[in-house]
Formats: structure tokens, sequence, C-alpha cells
């Protein structure tokens, strides 16, 4: 079943989003080498908890005999695609980390993800991550009702193997509101026209996970992690996003983190 929403909610998911975002402000101020994903994970916790949230990942329960997720964020580092367990091994000049958090505010959900370069990294890392972000806006372009889910995962398709990349299969972005994943599926790729109709006041999550490499993954045997079998980097973008009057209103924001990276790299 898919739920849409009125106003009155996609203002208060708005504001969920919006908290997520401004955590992700915060995280992009302090990535750095030498810091520990573990630091990032108690800066977002802190900030959440402050405001009023509750950090959704945190006690997620996990399938297959895996130990309900222990942290706020997950951080992903260089092959791992998502669901990373934030650690205190230090990050290294060179590396990629994508951060996801979820917040709950008010009863609704936030669930939003960016891909950091942590220092300088290899042009062609930061390649995987323009067109990974990229492809999360051409996906959203399509989100206009009447037309399909298919349309926006052919789209983030397109563009991303069109670079030579590998799309994954096994996740994909879904439905938010009162629960974390709801109804429908957003695949990262697809058909056009095929799937569920696009309607006013549907909210997903948007998220393309693109590998340099080849598409498949495997998990690793923390029970959460998920990385590329061929073990090269892998990027991750997502926004929140509405349809308003029957076009996309992206909820998140990567304004905070712009912000916060212009005075790093100031
Ligand atoms: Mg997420
Ligand atoms: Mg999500």
């Amino acid at each position: 079943m898919i739920y849409l929403k009125t106003r009155e909610e996609i203002e208060l998911m708005r504001h969920s989003a919006l908290m997520v975002s401004r955590t992700l402000g915060i995280i992009a101020a302090h990535v750095r080498p030498g810091v520990t994903p573990l630091h990032l994970d108690k800066l977002a916790e802190t900030f959440i908890r402050d405001n009023g949230g509750i950090p959704a990942f945190k006690g997620y329960k996990g399938g297959r005999g895996a130990p309900d997720f222990p942290a706020t964020l997950c951080i992903s580092i260089n092959e791992a695609v998502v669901h990373g367990i934030p650690t205190n091994k230090p990050l290294v000049e060179g590396d990629i980390i994508s951060v996801d958090c979820g917040v709950k505010k008010n009863g609704y959900y936030g669930d939003h993800a960016y891909t950091f370069a942590v220092g300088q990294i290899k042009p062609e890392v930061q390649k995987l991550i323009d067109v990974t972000k990229q492809s999360l806006y051409l996906g959203i372009e399509q989100m206009i009702s009447g037309n399909r889910i298919g349309d926006i995962s052919y789209a983030i398709q397109q563009h991303a193997e069109a670079n030579g990349y590998g799309v994954v299969r096994e996740l994909v972005g879904h439905g938010l509101g009162k629960n974390l994943h709801e109804e429908p599926e957003v695949p990262n790729y697809g058909k056009r026209g095929d799937g569920p109709k696009l309607k006013e006041g549907m909210v997903l999550a948007i998220e393309p996970m693109i590998n340099m490499g080849k598409k498949a993954v495997k998990h690793l045997n923390d029970g959460w992690t998920i990385v590329t079998q061929d073990g090269l980097p892998s990027a991750h973008f997502e926004h929140d996003v509405a349809i308003v009057d029957g076009k996309p209103e992206i909820l998140s924001s990567y304004t905070y983190i712009e912000e916060a990276l212009a005075l790093v790299n100031y």
C-alpha cells in the first residue's frame, strides 16, 4: 500500500529531512584524515537528540540473525556500498565515505545520504562521486505526476552505465513517511513506463548506489556492511522528495554540507 501524504504531513517530513541535512552539515565540517567514524557518529547522535529527534537507524532490526544496528550513522568507506558500521579506525587521506542518516521527529522519518572525500582523492574517484550525485538529480527530475517509478530508475541507470559504472541491484530506494521504509520500492535500474504510477503526495527516498566497477556486491560477516565484490569504490547519494503540484520538491538539502565544505576548503 502506497501512503500519499497531505501538505501538512509533507511539511512535517521536510522538518525531519532537514534535521538530517543539518546533521550531515556537521559531519561535513569534521571529515578529515585522522578522524574516526565513531567520533562522527557521536557528533550526529548528540545533535539529533539535542534537537528532539530520534536516530532512526540505531537499534534497527537486523535480518538473517544479524545484530540490531548499533549506530546513528551508516558510514561506508571506499568499497563499502552502504550499511557500514562506524568504527574507531581513523580515516585516511584518499578515502571516500558514504554517510547515511535517518531521523524520526513528530512521527515522520527523514533519510538522506552524501558521499564525502577525505582530503585529496584520485580524479577517477571524484568522477564516481560526481556521476552518482548527477544520477540522483536525473532520477528526481522524473518524479512527475503521471510518470512511473521505472522512469526514475531508467534515468539513474542510464547515466551511471553511460559512464561505465555498475548499478547495485540488491538495494533500492523506497517510500518514506511514518515508516522508514514504505512502498513503493525505487530501484536504481529499470525500464521507462514500468512500475507504480507517480501521484501527488508521494514521498520517496531516491538513493543511487553506484560502483566504479561491476554491480555485484556481497555482505560482510558483521551482518550489515555491503561491499563491492571486485573491491572497487562505491558512492551513495540520497534525497527525500515529495510530489507537490505534480512536480518534484526536494525536502532534504545539501546546502548545509556545501556551506561547511566551502569553509573547510577555504
Ligand atoms: Mg538512507
Ligand atoms: Mg533510504
